[in-house]
């Protein structure tokens, strides 16, 4: 009964292994989940009461599409304190997460036919929103001898009349890692001449290691600036996964055609949501650093440990609340008659040997390599290591 779209795509495997871990979960079996990609914090009070108080306020009715004239005024002003970027209401669009932001653009670009270029690993969500849209993903693989940064000469390579834009996304979810400098110049440079669009999602912004510089590409250039569409959102930054919201600057046109969609689909995002989020913006900011010391130590931990495991090798990564070991040593070695091939079968085998939920390289992919989220207090963190370690060693 269902559409040939609908059959593009595959459920988002990071959040099908939560829901595996959950049912075990429910079944009564300790699983501790290293798979979540949501900061475990709650959402600070300020926050919250910004929400109650817009509800008190009567703020529970419909709002302009694209989001309330306050909220992207503060998203303005954020754009200009933390990204010396300078973009008018008419050049913001709030959605329902920047998920849906991201959804939004794909639809108001993409032309059936029309590439889009994704360095792998990737988020899983980019080729099934660029698919669901009747383009085609062209995957560029990076390495991790190269901190895993798309290398400009081979996204240059991979150029064709058809390619429309290039997704980035940094510091990355799965990698946990970001880019220099000299490298966003070389890409932004690639992609001015070759006239294809920067999609830039920068969602990991605020969750930043041992001093390491968040550089919006967009800031570049003027050049740059006019041909990027960066996205943004008070999610991973604020700890509200739950409230939904997300937003995206870019040029006029580009932002009315998304305004126009998301008028025809969604209309507009959670009214209290967003005065949450004016609140968020607007409001404290030293949660954020006490939620990035947190996750530092926590970050700090893991990577040791991980690395105390013979058969995984594990760098320390700049960004987010990931880790992205290689583990491709163990592959080949059994337990029990069953052979340990690939990622999937190794997450699959920690889950049921050892009760801990990670996410196969493979669904971001890059065979060879898992994805651990430390989001999870240290006493998990500790308890899981050593499961894994344990669950190593019964192979041969
Ligand atoms: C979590 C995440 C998002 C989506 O966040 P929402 O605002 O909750 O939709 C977007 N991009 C990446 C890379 C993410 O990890």
């Amino acid at each position: 009964m269902v559409s040939e779209r609908a059959t593009r795509v595959k459920p988002s495997p990071t959040l099908a292994m939560d829901t595996k871990a959950k049912e075990m979960k429910s079944q009564g079996i300790d699983v501790i989940s290293f798979g979540v990609g949501e900061p475990d914090f709650d959402t600070p009070d300020n926050i919250k009461e910004a929400a109650i108080k817009a509800i008190r306020d009567g703020h529970t009715k419909y709002t302009p599409v694209g989001g309330i004239p306050q909220l992207k005024d503060a998203i303005a002003e954020k754009l200009r304190k933390d990204n010396g970027l300078s973009y008018e209401k008419e050049e913001i669009i709030v959605s329902c997460g920047a998920k849906h932001s991201l959804y939004n653009i794909a639809q108001a670009l993409l032309s059936p036919g029309d590439e889009v270029v994704i360095p792998s690993p990737y988020w899983v969500s980019y080729p099934a929103q660029v698919l669901l849209n009747d383009a085609t993903p062209v995957f560029v693989k990076t390495r991790e001898e190269d901190g895993f940064m798309l290398n400009p000469d081979e996204l240059r390579e991979h150029i064709t009349e058809r390619t429309k834009a290039i997704i980035l996304n940094y510091p990355s979810n799965p990698t946990g890692l970001g880019y220099d400098r000299s490298t966003l110049e070389a890409i932004a440079d690639v992609a001015v001449k070759s006239n294809i669009c920067i999609i830039s999602d920068e969602i990991y912004e605020k969750l930043l290691y041992d001093g390491t510089e968040h550089i919006s590409i967009a800031s570049l250039s003027e050049e740059v600036r006019a041909c990027t569409i960066v996205v943004n959102g008070l999610s991973k930054s604020h700890a509200m996964t739950g409230w939904r919201i997300g937003y995206a600057a870019g040029p006029e046109d580009v932002v009315k055609a998304m305004t126009k969609i998301q008028s025809q689909s969604t209309s507009n995002p959670t009214s209290i949501a967003q005065w949450a989020a004016v609140e968020a913006l607007k409001g404290p900011q030293d949660f954020i650093s006490i939620m990035v010391r947190e996750f530092d130590i926590r970050r700090r931990f893991l990577v040791e440990a991980l690395n105390n495991i013979e058969g995984i090798r594990c760098g320390l990564p700049t960004g987010a609340f990931y880790v992205f070991p290689k583990v491709s040593e163990i592959f080949g070695r059994g337990y029990k008659g069953r052979i340990i091939e690939d990622s999937s079968a190794l997450a699959l085998y920690f889950l049921e040997e050892a009760g801990v939920a990670l996410v196969p390289g493979s669904a971001f992919g890059a065979e060879g390599y898992i994805r651990i989220s430390y989001a999870t207090s240290m006493e998990n963190i500790r308890k899981a290591v050593e499961r894994i370690g344990e669950a190593i060693e019964k192979l041969s």
